[in-house]
């Protein structure tokens, strides 16, 4: 079975420690390319992250991240760079994993339109506006005061719009949020949040939230954080994933719904899920509970359609 993962944070590891390496299965990797092909991973998204622990972050600092994805992820036999929808197709055709590269907060481009384009330029086909706290754009979902888009923000936001870069809400604030909803006219994703309805933490969406990525079209990714799967303390088994995607399928997103693991992003794992090689398991559990044509929506089908309806064509 294919899948997709809309989210991970192996290239902020690869290019936070250069004696890690993408090719080979190692302990520190949960996402390399030996269990990508192990699991059966057809397109594997790519985020850059600019880490807390980088002082004075700036573009500089993503333009070298860029260059990370290509010489260490894209460049790799095996794999392949999507920015378009006739690339996604083409790896479709082919044996090659997908990689498609994604900004995860606009920090370091500091309201410059001239990188953004460039981002563009570059093939990032996805961003996440903030990471958890508040930027010049907008505000993260951890900011205490939930404020809403700057003004700068929302100019930024109408030229991502016009673009085609996919907006991503995973970690925007709440009141950010119902601005987009109101400004923007495209389908948007959270790709990596889950269910505040049976985990209330502040990363995961209301159901009013939910709702309205469903009415834009949109796509949400599952994630595999243990806390935003469920708040009791304690191991937490893939059964909380389902009971998740069973949530947002009651309420009418059974064809808007996929996985976006964090993988790399996370420090404690899901039972049975400790790297992307074991998407099986999941796989497994899903196919107990669900028919093959609705399990293979959630692990591709989804994903897909959202992707070549809204990639560049
Ligand atoms: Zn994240």
């Amino acid at each position: 079975m294919r899948i997709v993962d809309g989210h991970c944070d192996a290239l902020t590891k690869l290019y936070m420690n250069a004696k890690l390496d993408f090719h080979t299965e190692e302990d520190e990797l949960d996402v390399s390319f030996p269990r990508l092909q192990k699991a059966g991973v057809k397109v594997q998204y790519f985020a850059m992250y600019l880490s807390e622990s980088i002082s004075n972050p700036n573009f500089e600092h993503v333009l070298q991240m860029v260059d990370v994805f290509h010489r260490k992820v894209a460049s790799h036999p095996g794999m392949r760079f999507i920015q378009t929808a006739s690339d996604w197709r083409a790896v479709e055709q082919s044996n090659d994993i997908g990689a498609v590269l994604t900004l995860e907060g606009l920090d370091a481009v500091v309201g410059n339109f001239t990188y953004l384009r460039m981002l563009y330029h570059l093939g990032v086909r996805s961003i996440g506006l903030t990471w958890n706290y508040a930027n010049w754009a907008a505000d993260g979902v951890m900011e205490r005061r939930n404020g809403g888009f700057t003004k700068k923000g929302l100019a930024m936001l109408k030229e991502i719009e016009s673009m085609g870069i996919i907006v991503d809400v995973s970690h925007l604030s709440a009141a950010a949020f119902w601005e987009l909803v109101d400004l923007y006219k495209k389908p948007f994703i959270a790709s990596h949040s889950n269910a505040q309805h049976l985990c209330p933490h502040p990363r995961n969406l209301s159901d009013e939230q939910i709702k309205a990525i469903i009415s834009c079209q949109g796509l949400m990714g599952i994630t595999f954080v243990p806390y935003f799967l469920e708040s009791a303390k304690g191991e937490v088994h893939i059964s909380s994933i389902l009971k998740h995607i069973d949530h947002i399928c009651a309420l009418g997103g059974e064809t808007h719904v996929g996985f976006g693991s964090d993988f790399d992003g996370i420090e404690h794992w899901v039972k049975d899920l400790r790297h992307v090689g074991q998407y099986g398991n999941i796989i497994e559990a899903l196919c107990k509970n669900y028919r093959e044509s609705q399990v293979e929506a959630f692990l591709y089908g989804n994903w897909r359609n959202f992707m070549l309806a809204n990639l560049p064509q």
